[in-house]
């Protein structure tokens, strides 16, 4: 399988080694250039989404990847990657990619604070280790979505349609 991860900011490092741990083969997408290459997923790494929503606009790849993702392909996204893909950002007008029928809220835990692990269910599994980085929290979610882990009673991960999305960092 190819993932090709977004390596504008953030922490794509990290993601790239986790899919290569899992076996896939991963490239790194930087340039319109780059989506020239067919991949099976997109993965979107954690960062600074209003970082990342601006770069991918100047570097033009901002339409391509919103075609790529409203047609279908798999997308696994983490916390800043979620923010891009809400269709609302609480207290803001911004909306990126709007393709994930969720409401999110920024910096939920806090700002400098706010990172921190716990341990949760995830997906039917108990006892995932799971690390929130000045992570947002989901606070409205689509009903047709499924809620795979939660935090406090609010969702931290769901799946919609072709797209994964988790408010912490699954590849750490
Ligand atoms: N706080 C970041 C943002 O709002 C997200 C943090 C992360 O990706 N770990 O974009």
């Amino acid at each position: 399988m190819t993932v090709g991860v977004l390596a504008v900011q953030g922490a794509f490092a990290e993601m790239e080694a986790y899919w290569r741990s899992q076996g896939a083969d991963i490239f790194e997408i930087r340039q319109l250039a780059d989506l020239g290459r067919s991949m099976d997923l997109l993965a979107l790494p954690g960062g600074e989404s209003t970082v990342q929503g601006k770069l991918l606009r100047d570097l033009g790849l901002f339409a391509p990847l919103k075609g790529r993702i409203d047609g279908g392909l798999p997308v696994f996204a983490v916390c800043a990657g979620l923010i891009l893909l809400a269709e609302k950002i609480e207290g803001d007008s911004t909306v990126w990619f709007g393709s994930l029928p969720v409401a999110v809220r920024r910096n939920a835990y806090g700002r400098q604070l706010g990172s921190f692990r716990t341990i949760g269910a995830f997906d039917g599994k108990p006892d995932v280790p799971m690390t929130f980085i000045r992570a947002p929290a989901i606070t409205a979610v689509s009903s047709e979505a499924e809620v795979l882990s939660s935090f406090n009673g609010e969702p931290t991960a769901v799946r919609w349609r072709n797209i994964s999305a988790f408010t912490w960092h699954p590849e750490l």
